[in-house]
C-alpha cells in the first residue's frame, strides 16, 4: 500500500487497478490524508480561498433521484430570488470581503439568457470574480454568459458510470454532461467538476474511473463530497454510513492526481461530520465556499437535509471560518483566488 502512495505522490497518477487497491484499503487511510495535505503546502499553500455562495432559484426541471430540488418533489417550498435580491446578496459578500460569486440554482427555465447576463454584468460590476453553477446548457449559452463577464463554471460529472448516470438521472445523458465540460473547456472558462460519492450501486471501480475521468479532462477545480439521503426523494432511505470516508479519501488521492487544482471543502462533508470541514481541508482542500444566501431561503435550497448552520448570521459564519483556520495554521486568503492549475495553462 505505501508504494502504491509513493508512486501515486512521485507520479501524479496510478492505474484503474491501483486507484482500486487504494481506495478499498483503509489501513493507510492516515497516511494518505497526511501526503495529500503535504501536497496542498507545497502545491498551493497554506491560503484558503472563500466563495461567497448565493442559492438563487430551488425551482428545477430535472429528476435527479438523489437531489431534494428535483421537480417530482413537491414537499419543498419552491422559490426564486429577483435580480436585486441576488445583486444585494452580492453586495453583500463582497463588503465582506468575499472576492468570488457562485452563483448556483437548479435547471429553472424563468432565468433566460438575457436573465443571467443582466445578473453577470451587474455584478461584475462590483469587481468581483463569478463562478455560474445552473447545469446543462448549449454552448451558445455558456458562451454569451462568458462574453457578460463570467470566468468559472461548475459542473460536477457526478459519476461517470453510463448505467448509474442513467439510473440517477432520467431524461439526462453522460455523454451531454461530457460535451458541456468539454465546451466550457473550449470557451477558456476556469472549469470545475466532481463526484458525487457513495451513491446506491456505485462501485469502487467506477470511482476510480471518475478520478481518471477528471485528471483526463483536467479540470481546474474539484467539488467532491458525500452523497446524504434527501427526505422526499427515491433515495430517502438509501445506506450511507461510509460516505464522509469514501469521499474524503476520494478528496485527497484527486489532490495527489492533480497537485495544483483547487479543492473545495464541501459543506456535505460539515452537515454528515460536525468537524467535516476542517478534516477536508487537512486532507486536501484548499476552498471553502461560505453560504451568502439570505437565511430565509438558505433553509429552502434542501439539496438534502440539515446544510445550514444554526441561523449565524454571515459575519459569525466568516468569524467561526476564521478562528478555525488560524486554529489549525491557515489563513483567509485576500486575492480572487484563480485556481494555480489553471494559471499555469495560460
Ligand atoms: N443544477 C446545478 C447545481 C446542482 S446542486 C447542476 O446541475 O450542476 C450542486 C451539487 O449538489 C450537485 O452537483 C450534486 O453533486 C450535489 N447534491 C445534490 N443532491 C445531493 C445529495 N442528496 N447529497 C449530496 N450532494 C448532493
Amino acid at each position: 500500500m505505501n508504494k502504491l502512495l509513493e508512486k501515486l505522490k512521485s507520479e501524479n497518477i496510478l492505474s484503474k487497478e491501483e486507484l482500486i487497491s487504494l481506495l478499498e484499503n483503509d489501513e493507510i487511510n492516515s497516511e494518505l490524508f497526511k501526503s495529500a495535505d503535504e501536497i496542498r503546502k507545497t502545491s498551493v499553500g497554506d491560503e484558503v480561498y472563500l466563495r461567497g455562495l448565493i442559492e438563487f432559484s430551488n425551482i428545477c426541471k430535472q429528476h435527479c433521484q438523489y437531489c431534494g430540488l428535483r421537480c417530482e418533489n413537491s414537499a419543498i417550498k419552491r422559490y426564486r430570488l429577483n435580480e436585486e435580491e441576488i445583486i444585494n446578496s452580492a453586495k453583500l459578500a463582497k463588503e465582506l470581503g468575499l472576492k468570488t460569486i457562485v452563483l448556483q440554482s437548479g435547471e429553472d427555465s424563468f432565468f433566460t439568457v438575457e436573465k443571467i447576463q443582466n445578473i453577470i454584468k451587474e455584478i461584475k460590476k462590483l469587481d468581483v470574480t463569478i463562478t455560474l453553477s445552473i447545469g446543462e446548457k448549449s454552448f451558445e449559452e455558456y458562451k454569451a454568459y462568458k462574453e457578460s463577464g463570467a470566468d468559472r463554471y461548475l459542473l460536477r460529472i457526478e459519476t461517470t458510470d453510463n448505467e448509474l448516470y442513467k439510473t440517477m438521472h432520467p431524461k439526462m445523458n453522460l455523454e451531454n454532461r461530457k460535451r458541456c465540460l468539454k465546451d466550457l473547456k473550449t470557451l477558456s472558462y476556469e472549469v470545475g467538476s466532481g463526484i458525487l460519492v457513495g451513491l446506491p450501486q456505485q462501485t469502487i471501480s467506477s470511482l476510480a474511473e471518475d478520478l481518471l475521468f477528471l485528471k483526463g479532462i483536467d479540470i481546474d477545480m474539484a467539488g467532491i463530497g458525500p452523497f446524504i439521503p434527501s427526505p422526499n426523494t427515491p433515495l430517502a432511505n438509501a445506506k450511507s454510513e461510509n460516505n464522509f470516508l469514501l469521499s474524503l479519501k476520494v478528496m485527497a488521492i484527486m489532490r495527489l492526481m492533480l497537485p495544483e487544482i483547487n479543492i473545495p471543502a464541501t459543506t456535505a462533508m460539515e452537515t454528515l461530520k460536525p468537524n467535516g470541514r476542517i478534516m477536508a481541508l487537512q486532507s486536501g482542500a484548499n476552498v471553502i465556499m461560505p453560504n451568502v444566501t439570505e437565511m430565509e431561503f438558505q433553509n429552502k435550497y434542501e439539496i438534502y437535509p440539515n446544510k445550514t448552520s444554526n441561523n449565524q448570521t454571515i459575519k459569525e459564519i466568516l468569524n467561526d471560518i476564521n478562528s478555525k483556520l488560524i486554529s489549525i495554521g491557515r489563513t483567509i486568503s485576500t486575492a480572487e483566488g484563480t485556481s494555480k492549475h489553471f494559471l499555469n495553462r495560460y
